[in-house]
């Protein structure tokens, strides 16, 4: 037979997991277990001096299992299966989006170093940035997402701090506007201001489009990172995050893990393998419901303005960042209603089918007010500037028929 290599969708029933070693089960067990027996005292003397670094892995050899901080074959498994949607070398699940972020940020900088960010950046990492990190000395610089690479690299010169440039942190497209800057633009930005003892790196937060319709890593991004709570979940029913990249940095982060405990259970993991079999069909659906959605709001005479990458005009410079680093639009719709937001909520209180709540990715669509609710934390002067306005709804669109979505959408519009 000639070898043929198994797109990442085909896999995710069988890859990693081994029936033989669970008694035949066709599916994984859940392995609710904090603690592995070693066969022989010399053997669990063998697995700490591993999982301690105390001496080099043998050719082949693996780390066997401890305890259920260190690692669970539920969650190697799910990481084994995440790392094929980015082509990823390693990947380390954590107990929710922001504890994977926070996790990064604490392991990558220090005390006096810089961190650039793009906005707007999701409500937590915003606080993280502004009310943790800079408590302990880190210094931020946030860019907004026009600004061109002669502009920004002018803007980290002028801040004095470029020696200590430590990681650009990115966010695109962003919530809830699908603002998206170009990953590529600053990983050449990054290089820049990386010295040979010293490299700057880039994190991409990909929530919003991944693990199917963008992938960071290969635009040259160091680490990509999720709410794995939205699409990968899916269901609305965990918390989770995930974090992708090298070994030799992932390496660092698995360790920071360990000792922070915040890795995710073997229970929400199982879930997550469960979710992964459908990410492709589901998110196919999605956004082809996405699509119609925005088309239709787009035609409606209630809708000003429809913030949706599939309705970019082509000869803009979203589009042409749009074309170059992602595969599809996504599902996260978000438009401006005519009038305030009194409008907004007469419209939201009067949706039949779509569920009046935050979060994203879901089989089932969910609409909320982002100035009142999901950024009503972010500074109002910020929130203008990013077209964060009373009159601006945010839709993310699930699996069910198009025809119902639509037909919501327009009895809803018409209570306006
Ligand atoms: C939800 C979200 C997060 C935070 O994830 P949790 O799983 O809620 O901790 C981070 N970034 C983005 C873009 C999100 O949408």
């Amino acid at each position: 037979m000639e070898k043929h290599d198994f797109n990442p969708e085909s896999l995710m029933m069988t890859y990693g997991y081994k029936p033989e070693l669970s008694e035949g089960a066709v599916k994984c067990p859940i392995f609710q277990t904090s603690t592995f027996v070693f066969q022989t005292a010399e053997e669990g003397k063998a697995f700490f001096e591993l999982a301690y670094g105390l001496r080099e892995k043998s050719p082949k050899e693996e780390l066997g299992l401890i305890y259920s901080r260190i690692n669970n074959p539920n969650l190697e498994i799910l990481e084994n299966r995440l790392c094929l949607w980015d082509t990823s070398e390693d990947c380390a699940v954590f107990e929710s989006g922001m504890s994977a972020i926070s996790t990064v940020l604490l392991e990558f900088l220090k005390p006096g170093d810089l961190l650039v960010y793009s906005n707007p950046l999701y409500g937590g990492t915003d606080h993280f940035i502004h009310h943790f990190l800079s408590k302990i000395g880190v210094h931020t610089l946030g860019i907004m997402p026009n600004q061109d690479i002669d502009d920004i690299t002018r803007m980290i010169t002028n801040s004095g701090k470029a020696d200590q440039l430590a990681m650009i942190y990115l966010e695109t497209p962003a919530n809830p506007t699908n603002d998206i800057v170009d990953i590529q633009m600053f990983v050449e930005i990054a290089r820049q201001f990386s010295t040979k003892d010293k490299k700057t790196l880039v994190a991409v937060d990909n929530t919003y489009m991944g693990p199917l319709w963008q992938h960071p890593l290969q635009c040259g991004a160091d680490l990509v990172l999720y709410s794995a709570t939205k699409y990968i979940g899916g269901h609305s029913d965990l918390i989770a995050g995930a974090v992708l990249g090298a070994a030799e940095l992932m390496l660092r982060v698995k360790t920071l893990r360990t000792f922070l405990g915040n890795m995710v259970s073997p229970h929400t993991a199982w879930l997550m393998l469960r979710s992964l079999e459908t990410l492709k069909v589901r998110m196919d659906q999605q956004t082809s419901n996405a699509q119609i959605v925005a088309n239709f709001l787009n035609r409606h005479p209630k809708v000003k303005h429809v913030y949706y990458l599939g309705l970019l005009k082509e000869n803009s410079k979203a589009f042409s960042i749009y074309k170059k680093q992602c595969t599809a639009p996504g599902a996260m719709v978000s438009f401006d209603i005519e009038g305030g937001e009194k409008e907004a909520f007469t419209f939201l209180n009067h949706l039949r089918l779509m569920k009046l709540a935050v979060s994203l990715g879901s089989t089932e669509s969910l609409a909320e007010h982002p100035k009142s609710m999901t950024h009503a934390g972010v500074d109002p002067e910020q929130c203008k500037k990013m077209n964060i306005t009373d009159q601006l709804v945010r839709l993310s669109i699930g699996v069910e028929h198009p025809d119902d979505l639509v037909w919501d959408l327009e009895q809803a519009l018409a209570k306006v």
